[in-house]
């Protein structure tokens, strides 16, 4: 049976032009051609919330979606290259450890590498940091960057990275590009939101003054304040800060001091922790933290103090909570970024969250009769993939040895959702992890932080030990070998920079 398809959606409307709306903008600016009038409002008087600097590796595959030119972005966004975080404190004060994008070392024989590791170590050898095995690990540590090799042969393929840059100028960078594609911006205030009697359908939006915009499919990247999804839809906020009790921070940019690193650090605190991304004019600060267990004044202070150069602003502060709305796709109503939630800044994953949002609204465009099936598939992967962000987020935190505040004796003794839990007795056996469904981390990130917050399982995989120790602790030192040389061989972070992509911008 076929029955007749609905008309075309002819008007998409998307309230917001901070990262999420110039993101969505760029990428649905190639519908204009096809006679789909794009239409951005937003506020100048109100702003964007002016931060979110650190990306992970899949937002490449956006870029190089609609085509951008890598070096051309991070000229234009005082970019550089990050191939991890580094996370000082965090397991016990004192302790240091990388979380890498891209691999350890290599499998062998179908048994994953981190697994020959575990059996070194269990064995009473000393086969150092897992990171030695990881080639961005070891470059990252080195101050070292390069592009990875496009040859699998190549130990250079199992680099990855993503940037730091300043998202104000990424969010203007793409402004450039929808404009030029058509996407038409309108300066203004949504002051109310008009729907339809019967369908509670979005039919158009007032700005201050007369005017009015009416559309058929409206994007909501208003933001915290999630103007169209919460507040005319009334759809819930579900908050997750008993999980994640950070609900504020202070952000300051301070002058750019020695080497550019190629890492995010993730300093922790006594209630939170701060975070430090070097861009090529200035250096990007923060401090995260949770209101119930430290005061603004001393929060503030601790951001102040660790700063290695002079700050260039006053500081500001942001109030968040960590959760996100029950659907983010409502009737004709889509919310991006922010406005759908937010899951504080730790592994930088909200400009993916904003990405992956796009992508899903790509592949399920709908049509004006809003099929229901489409919205309930984009609610299931989206609110999933939250989740699992979530429970990532949530590792750092708990599994912790740290017990001097009462910030960590929370974390450290709370109860965690189940699908953690699940995730955690599965490693804790035999040191199994598994990619579920689309999960943003590979198995080579959750290892590289349940290790690095000392979560050691109590054996390893049986199949390990078809592999005689000597042999396998041969190929180790060949793996290790191998990655000190090309990290060594490769330029410094600096000399990349400098070469390809060197900014012009004022700090
Ligand atoms: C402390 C902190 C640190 C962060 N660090 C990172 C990070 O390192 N990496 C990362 O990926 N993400 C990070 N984020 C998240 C990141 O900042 C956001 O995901 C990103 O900036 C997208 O924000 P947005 O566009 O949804 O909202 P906003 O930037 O707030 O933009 C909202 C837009 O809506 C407009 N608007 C609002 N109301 C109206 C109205 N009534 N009429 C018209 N226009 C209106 C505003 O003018 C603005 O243009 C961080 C967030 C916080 C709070």
């Amino acid at each position: 049976m076929t029955g007749t398809p609905a008309a075309r959606i002819t008007k998409v409307v998307i309230v917001g032009g901070g990262t999420a709306g110039w993101m969505t903008a760029a990428a649905l600016s190639r519908l204009v051609a096809t006679g789909v009038a794009v239409t951005l409002v937003e506020s100048e008087d109100i702003g964007t919330v002016g931060v979110g600097e650190a990306t992970i590796p899949s937002l490449r595959d956006y870029n190089r979606m609609l085509g951008i030119d890598e070096d051309a972005l991070v000229r234009a966004t005082g970019a550089t290259f990050k191939l991890g975080i580094e996370f000082r404190d965090w397991r016990r004060l004192g302790d240091s450890y990388l979380h890498p994008f891209g691999t350890h070392g290599r499998d062998i024989e179908g048994v994953s590498f981190h697994q020959l590791w575990l059996r070194q170590a269990n064995l009473g050898g000393d086969p150092g940091p897992i990171g030695d095995y990881c080639l961005s690990a070891v470059a990252a540590r080195k101050g070292r960057f390069t592009r990875p090799a496009s040859n699998p042969q190549s130990v250079l393929s199992t680099l990855s990275y993503a940037f730091h840059f300043d998202a104000a100028l990424y969010a203007k960078f793409l402004r450039g590009m929808a404009e030029e594609a058509g996407v038409v911006r309108v300066e203004g205030r949504v002051a109310a939101v008009d729907r339809d009697a019967e369908t509670g359908f979005i039919t158009g939006l007032r700005l201050d003054g007369d005017r009015c915009i009416d559309g058929e499919l409206f994007i909501d990247c208003s933001g915290f304040r999630s103007l169209l999804l919460g507040d005319a839809l009334g759809v819930p906020f579900t908050s997750w800060q008993h999980w994640l009790p950070c609900d504020r921070a202070w952000a300051v940019p301070s002058e750019r001091q020695g080497t550019l690193t190629p890492y995010t650090r993730a300093t922790a605190e006594t209630a939170g922790w701060r975070w430090r991304i070097p861009l090529q004019h200035r250096v990007g600060n923060g401090h995260v933290y949770a209101s119930d267990h430290v005061d603004d004044d001393a929060a503030l202070r601790a951001l102040l103090a660790g700063l290695d150069g002079k700050p260039l602003a006053e500081p500001r502060q942001l109030r968040f909570v960590a959760g996100r709305r029950e659907r983010l796709w409502e009737k004709n109503c889509v919310a991006i970024g922010l406005s759908g939630g937010f899951l504080e800044p730790l592994e930088s994953t909200s400009i993916h969250l904003i990405q992956s949002g796009i992508t899903r609204l790509m592949a399920l465009f709908p049509d004006r009769g809003f099929g229901g099936v489409e919205i309930d598939e984009y609610n299931r992967v989206m609110l999933r993939e939250y989740a699992q962000v979530r429970d990532f987020i949530i590792l750092h935190y708990h599994a912790t040895e740290r017990s001097d505040s009462t910030f960590w004796n929370h974390c450290r003794t709370m109860t965690i959702p189940d699908m953690l839990q699940a995730k955690l007795d599965l490693w804790s056996g035999k040191a199994r992890t598994f990619r579920e469904q689309g999960e943003l981390f590979t198995p080579d990130g959750w290892i590289a932080v349940l290790l690095g917050q000392g979560v050691r399982p109590v054996s390893t995989d049986p199949l390990v030990a078809a592999l005689p120790p000597e042999e396998s602790a041969r190929f180790m030192d060949h793996v290790r070998d191998m990655i000190g040389k090309t990290a060594e061989a490769m330029p410094t972070h600096e000399q990349f920079i400098a070469q390809h992509c060197a900014a012009t911008i004022a700090p």
